[in-house]
C-alpha cells in the first residue's frame, strides 16, 4: 500500500519544539513504515522524517505565517495543497491520501476526486459550521476523541468513522529522570490552554510552576519583544500576544513562575518528565490532548479541568485528577503524589503507544480503500 500522508506546510516534522499534528504524523508514518506501507509526505521542506518521498511546496516552515489575518496567509495552505494535487494527478500508484490539513485538505481533494481520502479531523469542530455542517461526503473522516465527535455536526458525525487516540512515542520509551519539585503547563500559551490559572494557582500554594510553550509561533521571550515593542506589528494585537501580556506575565516573578519559551527534543522531554504534574486548567473542549497523552507516558500526574476529551484520556483517581473549578483544581494539586506514576505509564502503553494508533489506522485505511 502507498498512503500519500499530508502533514501540511506549518512546521517540519518531526517538529524541533512545538506542534501537536506534527508529532502525531511523526509517530504514525515509521509504524506504517514498519507494516509495509510506502509513505510520501507532503510536508515543509525542512522535515527530516524519514519516508519513501518528502513532497514540498515550501523550504521553510509556515506557522509563524499562520498567525496573520486571514487574507495575509489563505495562500499557503492553498499553495500547498495545490502541490499535492499536483502530484495526485502526475501518478496512478497512491492508494490513500491520509489528510491532516484543516479545511483546505478535504475541501481541495473533494474538488479533485483523485484517490480515497481519510482526513483526520484534529480540532475543535465547532469551528467552520458552514464547512462542517456540510462536509464534502467522498471524504471519509475520523477524529481524534468521542467527545470531540460528539460536539460535530450531527451530519459530520454520522459520517465519520470514529475516533482514533493520539498516541506518543515517548510510551514505549519508559524514560525515568530524578523527579524535580515543578509543576508544568505544556502547550501554545494561549487564553484556551488558561496558563493564568495554573499560574494562579501555584502562585498561591507557593508551588513552582513551568510554563512551556509558544505565543503566537514565538518561541522565546526575545522573539516575542520583537512583536511586542512595535505598536504596528501585524501580530502586536494577536489575542495570544495579549493574553501573555494582560493575563500571564504578572505572575511571571522569574522564581516561582516561570516562561521557558517552546521547548523541544531531549530537553523538553527532560524537564515535562521531571516535573511532578502535569496541569490542563484548559478554556475549551480540547479535542485531542497529545500533550495529555505525554504526560502519561513520562509517569507525570495529569491533572486538569473536566472537559473536552480530558474524561477519556484521564482516569480519576487512578491516572489523574480532574476538577470542576478553579478551587477543586486547586485541592487536587496539593494531593497529585497520591497518584502513582507507574499507573500513567501502564495507561499509557495501553491505549497510548504508537503500534495502537497505527493499527487502527491501518483498519481505517482498509475500510476507505474497500468503500
Ligand atoms: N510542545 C512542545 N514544546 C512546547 C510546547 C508544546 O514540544 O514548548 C508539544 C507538546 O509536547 C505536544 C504539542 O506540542 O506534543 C502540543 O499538542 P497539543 O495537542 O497538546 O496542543 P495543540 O495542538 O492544541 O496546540
Amino acid at each position: 500500500m502507498r498512503v500519500l500522508v499530508n502533514a501540511g506546510p506549518w512546521l517540519q516534522v518531526p517538529p524541533p519544539g512545538y506542534g501537536g499534528i506534527e508529532n502525531v504524523v511523526a509517530t504514525l508514518v515509521p509504524c506504517l513504515r514498519e507494516r509495509g506501507v510506502s509513505v510520501v509526505l507532503a510536508a515543509a521542506g525542512t522535515s527530516t522524517l524519514e519516508v519513501d518521498e518528502l513532497i514540498t511546496a515550501f523550504d521553510e516552515d509556515q506557522f509563524t505565517e499562520l498567525q496573520k489575518p486571514y487574507n495575509q496567509v489563505m495562500g499557503i495552505a492553498h499553495a500547498h495543497q495545490a502541490r499535492v494535487v499536483a502530484e495526485l494527478r502526475s501518478r496512478d500508484d497512491i492508494d490513500l491520501v491520509h489528510d491532516h490539513l484543516e479545511v483546505v485538505g478535504p475541501g481541495v481533494l473533494s474538488a479533485f476526486g483523485g484517490p480515497p481520502v481519510l482526513h483526520t479531523l484534529h480540532w475543535d469542530l465547532h469551528k467552520h459550521p458552514a464547512f462542517y455542517g456540510a462536509f464534502p461526503p467522498s471524504i471519509a473522516v475520523n477524529g481524534v476523541s468521542e467527545s470531540q465527535l460528539a460536539r460535530a455536526p450531527e451530519a459530520l458525525r454520522a459520517a465519520s468513522l470514529g475516533a482514533v487516540y493520539l498516541a506518543t512515542p515517548l510510551a514505549d520509551r519508559d524514560l525515568r529522570v530524578e523527579q524535580g519539585e515543578h509543576l508544568m503547563v505544556m502547550g501554545r500559551i494561549c487564553g484556551l490552554k488558561g496558563q493564568h490559572i495554573a499560574a494562579r494557582i501555584c502562585q498561591k500554594l507557593g508551588l513552582p510552576l513551568v510554563l512551556a510553550g509558544p505565543v503566537c509561533g514565538r518561541n522565546t521571550a526575545a522573539e516575542l519583544d520583537v512583536v511586542t515593542q512595535n505598536p504596528y506589528h501585524p501580530l502586536h494585537s494577536h489575542p495570544d500576544v495579549r493574553y501573555h501580556l494582560d493575563q500571564v506575565s504578572r505572575y511571571l516573578d522569574g522564581d516561582l513562575v516561570r516562561w521557558v519559551g517552546a521547548v523541544g527534543g531531549p530537553a523538553r522531554d527532560h524537564l515535562y518528565a521531571s516535573a511532578r504534574a502535569a496541569l490542563f486548567p484548559i478554556q475549551w473542549d480540547e479535542p485531542g490532548g497529545t500533550a495529555v497523552v505525554e504526560a502519561l507516558a513520562l509517569g507525570v500526574p495529569p491533572v486538569g479541568l473536566r472537559r473536552g476529551c480530558l474524561p477519556e484520556i484521564i482516569d480519576h483517581g487512578r491516572t489523574g485528577f480532574l476538577a470542576d473549578t478553579e478551587e477543586e483544581l486547586a485541592e487536587w494539586v496539593l494531593r497529585v503524589d497520591e497518584l502513582d506514576p507507574e499507573e500513567c505509564r501502564r495507561e499509557a502503553r495501553r491505549r497510548f503507544a504508537p503500534s495502537v494508533m497505527a493499527e487502527r489506522y491501518l483498519e481505517l485505511y482498509d475500510q476507505v480503500i474497500r468503500r
